[in-house]
């Protein structure tokens, strides 16, 4: 199962029993980024094609519990993958039922605005969410703890063909803000970043999914912890190498400018240490001298200094 998969099945599992309100809206939501109006022998009909018989069921019994419309599915085609793509048919009844679509003043069925279709209670905001994301939305995580993680990024969207709609659901999530693309005659509203998606799974709450998740953000933030702190040791070593190439140049200069024999004994002292031990860390040089650390840094900057003179 992908993890898209596995939130929808989570939000499916939480819908099952949402109240009468709360379904209502995810209906719209489902009818609306999935549904399609088609005209038949028999008239109007509502349909929504997935290949998750799950979620079709679903809002078949939905709309037959809450709102009496009858529902039936059929195999609708093939994929281009092979898998079954299955239809599920209402009668248009359920359009007008939801305000999806009104009857004009000549009687005709003519959808509604798209801004009446956005719930304003924050229980059937939330069951909207949920619809949209079961019927238009998909979700990619980096797998856990994979080498290619990295090449993998976090992205959420939701897929529309009404542009408008699109629209007035991206300005009805508050917790983010979704960004926009358009892909052939779809628009895409979509989030980056583990963060922004780990909480719009807590919002619809996908809770176990959230937590997968986070496992993955963790995991993450561990390794590049690593990274940073071997970063770190390779820039304390450089840096070691650089002082002590600089401490061997000073050391030279003063021989070359004939210097180095009137030297006091404790930086005499420490140049041959130095050359002696070219590779040695400031730690490693002090010790050979049995004198601190501070004090060895001291007696390195003073020949430094003499041999810029
Ligand atoms: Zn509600």
């Amino acid at each position: 199962m992908t993890f898209s998969q596995k939130v929808k099945t989570e939000i499916l599992r939480s819908v099952r029993n949402a109240g009468d309100c709360c379904a209502r809206s995810f209906l719209i939501a489902v009818l609306k980024s999935a549904g399609s109006l088609t005209i038949g022998s028999g008239g109007y009909a509502f349909s929504v094609e997935s290949d998750n018989v799950d979620f079709l069921t679903l809002i078949g019994i939905l709309a037959q519990e809450r709102l009496q419309v009858k529902w039936k599915i059929s195999t609708y085609n093939m994929s281009a993958k092979g898998t079954a793509v299955y239809s599920c048919k209402f009668d248009a009844s359920l359009g007008e039922k939801l305000g999806i679509t009104v009857r004009d003043g000549d009687g005709a069925l003519v959808f509604a605005d798209v801004k009446s279709l956005i719930p304003t209670r924050a229980c059937c905001l939330r069951a909207f969410f949920q619809g949209l994301f079961v019927a238009a939305g998909s979700v990619v995580i980096p797998p856990n703890g994979e080498e290619l993680a990295d090449r993998v990024k976090y992205h959420l969207e939701l897929r529309f063909t009404d542009n408008e709609f699109a629209s007035a659901v991206a300005q009805a999530y508050t917790a983010a803000k979704f960004r926009f693309a358009s892909r052939k005659s779809q628009t895409v509203l979509y989030l980056k970043g583990g963060e922004l998606i780990a909480d719009f799974l807590v919002y619809v709450n996908a809770t176990s999914a959230k937590f997968v998740l986070e496992d993955v953000l963790i995991m993450r933030s561990i390794r590049n912890n690593a990274n940073r702190q071997s970063n770190c040791t390779v820039a304390n070593i450089d840096k070691a190498v650089a002082a002590a190439a600089r401490q061997l140049q000073a050391i030279s200069e003063l021989r070359r400018k004939g210097l180095f024999d009137a030297l006091p004994d404790n930086l005499k002292e420490i140049a041959l240490a130095r050359e002696a031990n070219p590779e040695a860390t400031l730690e490693e040089i002090a010790d050979v001298l049995h004198i601190s650390k501070s004090g060895a840094s001291h007696r390195f900057a003073k020949l430094e200094e003499l041999a810029s003179k």
